[in-house]
């Protein structure tokens, strides 16, 4: 059960040589998940192989480095001549603007685009995860993170006990480890709990967007895998961090330690740090040694922990 994460673009407010603005994908099990859609976001996609055929488009809010890459991409689908449909997610507020990127520059979309707003605490429910939004705090606006929650996992199960008990492998071990008794021949009944162990965590994924360092980020990234802050500045500008709505690369790692996440991963960088972001991971690593400063192109695999 393959889970990744793409970094499209990296950098705050506007692009650099170094950085396009930004934009992640995940990627699990073949399917694409879109977080915000800076502008020129489809090139990004093209240089690092991410698939067009993603049906869903996460925005964290509605300022324009987030939000205006949505329109050329909208249109090169539809050159393509897709049919499938594309949703649209997005916090309160959002639909009024995304609806409008939907018309601009072209008359008719070859295919349905679905806009759907999320409020805070709301789950979009998949198979075996689901997607959650969670109020952030970001000057005012209705501002989203969104964490991806997979399911608990099956149990192991133990061959080596299963033979021993003399059940025969097939079918009656794939029974027991969905947790089901079984009755053997000799009419001994087995019960899962002697085959099969606790059940088993997956991983969690959280996207902050741009926000100040604030609980609820605590909460939604709590033991979580992978969490994915924005760092706008360095603690040399940590009082126009707060004025902006923004976080310090320090804040985000404080932020990490408290929720006792696996890896911090930082972006959404001022232009300043665009090419040389050292200043940015030494402060962040001082509060939290498991920082990854993220860079456009960058892939991030998740393995499971058990
Ligand atoms: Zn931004
Ligand atoms: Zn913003």
């Amino acid at each position: 059960m393959s889970l990744s994460i793409r970094l499209l673009g990296t950098s705050a407010s506007r692009p650099t040589i170094e950085r396009n603005v930004s934009s992640l994908a995940i990627q699990r099990e073949g399917e694409t998940f879109m977080f915000d859609c800076g502008e020129g976001t489809q090139r990004q996609m093209m240089r690092y192989g991410v698939s067009f055929a993603l049906e869903d488009i996460f925005f964290t809010h509605m300022h324009a480095d987030h939000v205006l890459g949505v329109i050329g991409l909208i249109r090169t689908m539809a050159l393509q001549g897709r049919e499938e449909r594309l949703r649209l997610w997005g916090p309160r507020g959002s639909a009024r603007v995304l609806r409008r990127a939907e018309g601009l520059g072209f008359e008719r979309s070859t295919f349905p685009i679905e806009v759907l707003e999320i409020d805070p605490g709301q789950r979009v429910e998949r198979k075996d995860f689901a997607i959650v939004g969670f109020a952030v705090d970001h000057r005012g606006s209705a501002s989203l993170g969104y964490a991806l929650v997979e399911s608990e996992r099956k149990g192991r199960f133990n061959p080596d006990r299963a033979r021993e008990l003399g059940i025969p492998e097939g079918p009656l071990w794939g029974q027991i480890h969905r947790g089901n008794p079984v009755m053997l021949p000799d009419g001994r009944v087995i019960e899962p709990s002697e085959l099969v162990g606790p059940r088993r965590p997956g991983r969690t994924v959280v996207v902050t967007g741009d926000t100040r360092p604030c609980p609820a980020t605590i909460e939604a990234s709590r033991d979580a895998d992978l969490l994915i802050h924005e760092a706008t500045f360095g603690d040399e500008e940590a009082a126009r961090a707060m004025e902006t709505g923004h976080s310090t690369a320090r804040e985000a790692a404080e932020v990490a330690r408290e929720a006792g996440v696996r890896r911090l991963l930082l972006t959404h960088f001022s232009a300043r740090y665009s090419r040389d972001a050292v200043d940015l991971e030494r402060e962040a690593k001082t509060v939290f040694a498991e920082t990854v400063i993220g860079k456009d192109g960058m892939e991030i695999e998740l393995a499971f922990e058990s």
